[in-house]
């Protein structure tokens, strides 16, 4: 991980203006993707504002932060010292106006266009006009979120992987309107938090879920007419195209509403019915089975293993 310790270099191109040093990070929504991108921020020395709508999921959040850096320690990747102040950077913000005064917000609310669009343009009311804006969406046009805030050229995509400590891909994405120095900027942050970054551009769900996803709904096709069940499409996967986890074991880790939304973002956006979402995909998160984050989705994750749901 790297430390900040001296002042960031400000980064900026004249014509287009001018970047500010980033030292404090504002991150909505405390869910799987905020709590790994609040742990990894603090990390690497960042002060972090932590929101949800929901007040318990900040808590959560924070323990979940807690136990997280102290197995980094038992595994000697970071020290006991770097965990304690990486935690004491981690504060919570009930409101979005407690994020007035943060050089860089980042969005990782529920995957709903309405519930982003409606996050920015409260958090814009408030926060510093110099600030970047950006969201952590998988698969909604950067462009089109952006006309949500008060400042296009300050507003970028940074897509982290799950889970956030571990992965060392970030996407970053420009919309239309974003200007070089927050580009930059946004470049220069990400180096900072020691991960590796691939440019995408604005197109429905970007690289890695453009390609992903559509893998993951062919495995649920794949079960779906009967081809093999839950057991024989993930081993066959894992065994036999050397993928670390199974199509489907890895959709109930992404969560299956994620999964869903993707897919339908891809179909939408492209128009065309190669990425039309398996129906017993739908049908899952109809039923609220979203796999780990409610305990069940291919998978039944309430006993001390996961048992396969079909
Ligand atoms: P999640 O359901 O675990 O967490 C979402 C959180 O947002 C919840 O705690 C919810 O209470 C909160 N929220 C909802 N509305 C809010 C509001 N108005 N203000 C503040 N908080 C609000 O979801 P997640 O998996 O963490 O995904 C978050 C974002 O990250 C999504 O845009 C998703 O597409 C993206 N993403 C997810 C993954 C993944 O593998 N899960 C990977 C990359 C990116």
């Amino acid at each position: 991980m790297v430390e900040v310790t001296e002042r960031p270099q400000i980064l900026g191109d004249r014509r287009q203006g001018t970047a500010h040093a980033i030292r404090s990070v504002g991150v909505i929504g405390a869910g799987q993707m905020g709590n790994g991108i609040a742990h990894v921020c603090a990390l690497a020395g960042f002060e972090v504002r932590l929101n949800d709508v929901a007040a318990e999921r900040i808590s959560e959040a924070v323990a979940t932060i807690g136990g997280n850096l102290a197995r980094q320690v038992s595994r000697q990747r970071i020290s006991d010292e770097q965990r304690a102040a990486a935690l004491k950077r981690i504060n919570p913000a009930k409101t979005l106006d407690e994020l007035a005064d943060c050089d860089l917000v980042i969005e990782a609310a529920t995957e709903k266009e309405e519930v982003k669009r409606k996050i920015f343009a409260a958090v814009c009311r408030t926060l510093k006009g110099e600030a970047i804006v950006s969201t952590n969406t998988s698969s909604i046009s950067i462009t089109r979120l952006a006309s949500a805030t008060d400042r296009p050229e300050r507003f970028i995509g940074i897509h982290f992987m799950n889970p956030v400590p571990l992965m060392e891909l970030v996407e970053v994405i420009r919309g239309i309107a974003t200007d070089d120095a927050t580009f930059e900027a946004t470049k220069q942050f990400i180096g900072k938090l020691g991960k590796t970054i691939a440019v995408a551009e604005d197109f429905p769900a970007f690289i890695v879920n453009r390609i992903l996803l559509p893998m993951i709904n062919e495995a649920i096709y794949t079960l779906y007419e009967g081809v093999g069940n839950v057991e024989a499409i993930d081993t066959a996967m894992r065994l036999g195209a050397h993928h670390p986890m199974g199509p489907l074991e890895l959709a109930d880790f992404i969560g299956l509403d994620i999964c869903l939304s993707v897919m339908q973002v891809l179909h939408e956006g492209l128009a065309d019915t190669k990425y039309r979402p398996c129906p017993l995909l739908v049908k899952y998160v109809e039923a609220g089975w979203l796999g780990r984050k409610t305990k069940r989705g291919f998978y039944d994750y309430r006993g001390e293993k996961p048992v396969p749901t079909r």
